[in-house]
């Protein structure tokens, strides 16, 4: 158990690719601290993680809410005196080509994918640099590097998270914290689950790897990241993608 004693946040943790990662985490020895907005779905992810044996508590938050995340950030120092791992994994797409985008669905995306990421960075670094350790990552996009009709609000939020990322990996490089980014193609999640054929389809026919990805595929590379191996990474973008953009 390679994340025995860890302190985990894990943002988004209710499905998908954060709830993979919650499991993973706690099988691998840390207590999970589970964020979401669907408090219900929380639960169940908690009863899960706690019926294998497992540490998880339960905090409904909204990530682009500076007030409730650092209220959250507050609470787990309280009751667990450090955090060891942040996941930065919320996040949501409103799509649309430019010429239709409101002004509304630029807004919410902005402020869950790339505020939320300012706003629990901010709230636990100075913790992490008090314990002089640290590993923060941010679920990017392949659609961060390489671009996609119709998710200009999307892929300028996923963009924006690496330059912060690499921003914060240089300030607090010598503080024993790591600051990275893991940037997933197309992961079979309820995300993706709802796009129409015919765009899965366009996706399946530019992965070399012929397949879309698993949401393990994309926490194993979290996990990595989070290892006392991966000490000399920082600043980085880690592609799990099946070859689709290189
Ligand atoms: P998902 O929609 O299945 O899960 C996202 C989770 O974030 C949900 O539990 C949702 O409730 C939570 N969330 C949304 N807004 C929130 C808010 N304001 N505050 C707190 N929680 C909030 O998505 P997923 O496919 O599991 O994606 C996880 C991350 O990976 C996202 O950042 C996504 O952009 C990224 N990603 C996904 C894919 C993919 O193909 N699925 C590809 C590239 C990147």
């Amino acid at each position: 158990m390679i994340f025995r004693d860890r302190i985990s946040i894990i943002t988004g943790a209710s499905q998908g690719i954060g709830e993979v990662i919650a499991h993973e985490f706690a099988a691998e020895g840390a207590a999970v601290m589970l964020v979401d907005i669907q408090k219900a779905k929380l639960d169940e992810v908690a009863k899960k993680i706690a019926d294998k044996g497992g540490k998880a508590a339960v905090y409904e938050a909204d990530v682009s809410n500076y007030g409730q995340v650092s209220a959250v950030v507050e609470s787990v120092i309280k009751d667990y005196k450090k955090i060891d791992h942040l996941i930065n994994n919320a996040g949501i797409t409103k799509d649309g080509f430019l010429l239709r985008m409101r002004e509304e669905e630029w807004d919410a995306v902005i402020a869950v994918n790339l505020k939320g990421i300012f706003n629990f960075s901010k709230a636990v670094i100075r913790s992490m640099i008090g314990s002089r350790y640290g590993r923060i990552v941010s679920l990017s996009s392949v659609v961060g590097l390489m671009g996609n009709v119709g998710q200009a609000n999307y892929a300028a939020s996923k963009a924006g998270l690496i330059g912060f990322t690499k921003s914060l990996a240089r300030e607090v490089a010598s503080r024993g914290i790591t600051v990275n980014a893991v940037a997933p193609g197309y992961i079979a999640t309820p995300m993706t689950a709802g796009l129409p054929e015919q765009a899965k389809t366009a996706f399946l026919s530019i992965i070399p790897v012929q397949r879309f990805g698993k949401p393990a595929e994309v926490a194993h590379a979290v996990k990595f990241l989070c290892s006392d191996e991966a000490a000399y990474i920082t600043g980085q973008v880690i592609q799990v993608n099946g070859g689709m953009y290189m």
